[in-house]
């Protein structure tokens, strides 16, 4: 029988995304639903035909304990709620998926861990593109020197943010701006491509365009990330622009990219050799099968609360060294490094 999964907080993600994922995945159903808004419980309950009994507000959320038809709970809430809910989740002792990224602080995602690691449960970060098939191949070319050692990475994400989700410019329920939205899929790209943590980071903020737009956190910023043998990746991200959407690895003997690189499909690879023939897949779907799968097999995740701690420590010290201009070393980051 597929597990139960609640999603907690009905905004774009887990309406365009999540819950249709949730109709073609086979170890893990859609089965409640936690929400704010009477008006979105009466819709999602007619439309994925949910019982009553697994429909809950944020007051009532904490009932969820005694639910057994719900095995999984799925926190797609602004940044800055990630961490109380997670850990109302784990006190209800329910396996968790975090979204991206973890917290706004790592102080908020090492008590998530902790909350997670008294419970028992499984906990994974909504990291999709570890699911992903060409995401996959640039971490095995990269990660077996296919083409020798890395030299040089770029990556571009960012996209012009129209205020549709206004916590997202809101520095204390987004953390931060497009860096923390959009420029962690770069950081995560470069360093499960080059298979390895950098070892210093240096940073810049984009001027801003639309001050008023963007009075909280920053409209856009660049970052290199250095690594131990020398190699460097060069980043960018912006909620003022439409970026390229685009990965890219120079090694010794040849090169490997992504581009369209990190949307919910379309993405299309080549390396020195051609065209990576390789299908775009479900991308959420896989997630949370795989998710399912951990829970059912009681087998580790890929992408466990670990990864999600150590990237909010990789965009903090980005933020640090854009705030100070100076170069800013990440030898205190988690040594968690992406596997295959
Ligand atoms: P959204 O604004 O559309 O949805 C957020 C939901 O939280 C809304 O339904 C809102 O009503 C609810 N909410 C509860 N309390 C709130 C409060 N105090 N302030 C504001 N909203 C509140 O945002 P979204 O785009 O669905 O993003 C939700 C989460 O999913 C974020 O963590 C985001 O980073 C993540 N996300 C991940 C991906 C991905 O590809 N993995 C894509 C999009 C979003």
């Amino acid at each position: 029988k597929p597990l139960g999964v609640a999603l907690v907080g009905l905004g774009k993600y887990s309406t365009g995304q999540l819950a249709p994922a949730l109709q073609q995945t086979k170890l893990c159903r859609l089965a409640g639903i936690v929400t704010g808004t009477p008006a979105k419980a009466a819709q999602w309950k007619q439309q994925y035909n949910l019982p009553d009994a697994n429909i809950y507000n944020y007051q009532t959320f904490d009932r969820i304990a005694d639910n057994p038809a719900i095995d999984i709970v799925y926190v797609v809430l602004p940044v800055a709620l990630h961490a109380e809910y997670v850990e109302r989740a784990a006190r209800a002792g329910k396996h968790v998926i975090c979204e991206k990224p973890m917290a706004t602080s790592a102080e908020d995602c090492r008590r998530m861990i902790a909350a997670m690691q008294k419970a028992g449960k499984k906990f994974s970060i909504g990291y999709r593109l570890h699911f992903e098939p060409h995401h996959q191949e640039m971490m095995r070319l990269g990660q077996t020197q296919s083409f020798g050692p890395i030299t040089h990475l770029a990556a571009d994400n960012g996209f012009r943010f129209n205020n549709d989700t206004p916590w997202r410019v809101s520095k204390q329920l987004a953390g931060g701006g497009p860096l923390m939205d959009m420029g962690i899929y770069c950081v995560q790209g470069v360093i499960y491509t080059k298979g390895q943590l950098p070892v210093s980071v240096t940073a810049k903020f984009a001027p801003k365009t639309n001050p008023t737009l963007f009075r909280e956190v920053e409209e856009g910023m660049s970052w290199q990330m250095q690594f131990a043998d020398g190699a460097v990746a060069d980043c960018r991200t912006s909620y003022g622009e439409n970026l390229s959407s685009r990965l890219r690895a120079e090694a010794a003997n040849g090169w490997l990219e992504l581009e369209p690189a990190f949307g919910y499909g379309g993405i299309a690879g080549r390396t020195r050799q051609g065209a990576m023939s390789l299908p775009n897949v479900p991308q959420q779907a896989r997630q949370m099968d795989d998710f399912a799968d951990c829970v059912l097999t009681n087998k580790p995740t890929r992408v466990p609360g670990e990864m999600g701690l150590r990237d909010v420590q990789l965009l903090s010290a980005i933020y640090r060294a854009a705030e100070t201009g100076q170069k800013v070393s990440t030898k205190d980051v988690v040594a968690v490094l992406d596997k295959m």
